[in-house]
């Protein structure tokens, strides 16, 4: 087990469609846990594979309010995005590959989503709220599309100004990693 890299805004690799997963096998969960242990380690409540430089469609997350919550439910695999309500909401939303960046992001309330586990094994999983926006978050990067991609055009436009300046003077990033970053 280890820490992987977490690629941050710039690295092309996280403007790719990751591909689907066929294999099954114990490198898929040894990477799972990798990426779970990155994931708590950097702060954050999900995790693309995308994000630590893999193209394949596989993400890990925590929902810190989800009490009845399955500990081995913690990695999806191969997801499709079934239903999605009308009712959306806006709430500060961060990323991993954004680090210390918050802006508000709409996501829809409620959606419903096919996926398999690291076994392969297909499940239909409905989710609200705070869980919704992580998976939608995730899928997202699945696709290579971020999270600055939602956001209004004065957010969007600072957030990748900070990221250049960092870019220019990597000193300036914060040592605290977001708590709502995926
Ligand atoms: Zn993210």
């Amino acid at each position: 087990m280890g820490l992987l890299e977490i690629r941050v805004f710039g690295d092309p690799v996280l403007r790719q469609a990751a591909l689907e997963v066929r294999d099954f096998d114990g490198a898929l969960a040894r990477l799972a846990e990798d990426m779970a242990l990155t994931m708590r380690e950097a702060g954050g409540v999900g995790l693309a594979a995308n994000q630590v430089g893999v193209l394949r469609r596989l993400f890990t997350f925590d929902d810190p309010g989800d009490d009845d919550h399955d500990p081995s439910a913690g990695a999806v695999v191969n997801p499709v995005l079934l239903d999605a309500s009308e009712d959306s909401e806006l709430v500060d939303e961060g990323c991993l590959s954004f680090p210390g960046l918050f802006y508000p992001v709409e996501r829809q309330l409620e959606v419903v989503v096919r996926h398999q586990d690291l076994r392969g094994e297909e499940h239909e999983t409905t989710l609200h709220g705070f869980g919704a926006r992580i998976w939608l978050h995730e899928m997202d990067h699945l696709n290579g599309v971020l999270f600055i991609d939602h956001l209004a055009r004065h957010d969007r436009r600072e957030a990748m100004r900070i990221m250049r300046e960092r870019d220019l003077d990597p000193r300036d990033v914060p040592g605290v990693a977001p708590a709502i970053g995926g």
